[in-house]
């Protein structure tokens, strides 16, 4: 582990964006002089007030010293064979939801329609859809409770198997996500999500982001006796789900984005303080920045083709929306209270996107 967690020179790190190939090298050539103002920022990482920050190692359990291995440049991106990218019979983003979101119906509607928006934003040019939600007994998942934390979890492989049946003709790729626990084997204690990468699905849980989830007074654990039979889904009817809240909102986001990365085939980030960035804990998780760095953002931008500008004022225009203009779509009900989009936790990454366009915006 040389030098993990040591910041990288400002040629390696040209190197990794730009690539030595000539081809590659050349198709860098076409960005706008702006966009390459924009993505060279990242030379000048760690210096004081740089866009862009070196990856800080905390403790000895974070993710980078885990994980020696290389770090993935754009041009090894590039090579992948099993890089994905979106066509034109492929371009959708398909979002489930497995269970519900907030106690009532019309909350799981409302929190589903943000997560979707900012997607759209992220992975600006894609379209991102969101297939009507199930309960878990539709799924005919395996579930149990846990036998330490006594919380209802779903094994994860029974999610995956359902979401292939659901995938539509036209995903790129197709997102599960649930407030419920999961676990990928008995053997387990549990696990944040599963991916399968070359089928383009996977699966995610919120429920450890919740603030309550590692206390005593955790209100999803259930009396210790409780065995709950395997087809009897009743057990979900009204289980606790987390409060809605805007931290939590900002950790789904960073989850769902992350995790949709892999899907265009993105390791894990190495390069710079970035939401590719691998994670081992909460802790850690928390303090990936919510979007990425240029190395990443060149890897994306290759497979969607976005501009890069639009795409940062479409995620601004999201953190800015004026609260009172979201309204619950799809909800047949008159009477459903209204749900103000808790952006408070996104106030130092809306800052961070304005100061994106300033750079690219200025004369120079
Ligand atoms: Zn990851
Ligand atoms: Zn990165």
């Amino acid at each position: 582990m040389c030098d993990k967690g040591l910041p990288y020179t400002p040629e390696k790190l040209q190197t990794a964006l730009v690539s030595n190939s000539e081809y590659l090298t050349k198709v860098y050539s076409k960005y706008t002089k702006e966009e390459k103002r924009l993505l060279e920022e990242g030379f000048r990482a760690g210096q004081p007030g740089s866009l862009f920050q070196l990856i800080t190692v905390h403790s000895d359990s974070d993710w980078i010293l885990a994980h020696p291995e290389e770090p993935e440049d754009f041009e090894a991106f590039y090579r992948k064979p099993y890089r994905k990218t979106p066509n034109e019979s492929q371009s959708t983003i398909y979002i489930q939801t497995i269970g519900s979101f907030g106690e009532v119906a019309a909350q799981t509607d409302q929190y589903v329609e943000w997560l979707r928006d900012y997607c759209q934003a992220f992975f600006y040019g894609l379209s991102v859809k969101l297939l009507p939600a199930v309960a878990v007994s539709e799924t005919k998942c395996s579930f149990r409770v846990n036998s330490n934390s006594y919380n209802l979890q779903i094994l994860t492989g029974d999610l995956l198997q359902f979401l292939k049946k659901r995938k539509p003709k036209d995903a790129f790729c197709i997102v599960g996500i649930t407030m419920i626990d999961l676990y990928p084997k008995d053997s387990w204690n549990f696990v944040f999500g599963q991916a399968s990468l070359t089928e383009g699905m996977g699966v995610f849980s919120f429920a450890r982001y919740d603030d309550n989830f590692y206390k005593r007074s955790y209100a999803g654990r259930l009396k210790k006796h409780l065995q709950p039979r395997q087809e009897d889904y009743s057990v979900f009817d009204g289980y606790y789900t987390p409060p809605i809240t805007s931290t939590l909102l900002l950790r789904s986001c960073k989850t769902m984005t992350h995790e949709i990365g892999h899907m265009f085939g993105i390791s894990h980030c190495q390069w710079l303080s970035c939401v590719m960035q691998g994670s081992n804990h909460l802790d850690e998780s928390d303090r990936r920045p919510l979007d990425f760095c240029p190395i990443c953002l060149r890897k994306l931008q290759f497979a969607i083709g976005f501009n890069i500008a639009e795409r940062y004022k479409a995620l601004l225009h999201w953190m800015d929306e004026d609260q009172t203009q979201t309204s619950v779509k799809a909800s047949a009900s008159h009477t459903d209270p209204h749900f103000t989009k808790p952006t408070e936790a996104f106030h130092a990454s809306k800052l961070w996107v304005c100061r994106c366009l300033e750079i690219m915006e200025k004369d120079q």
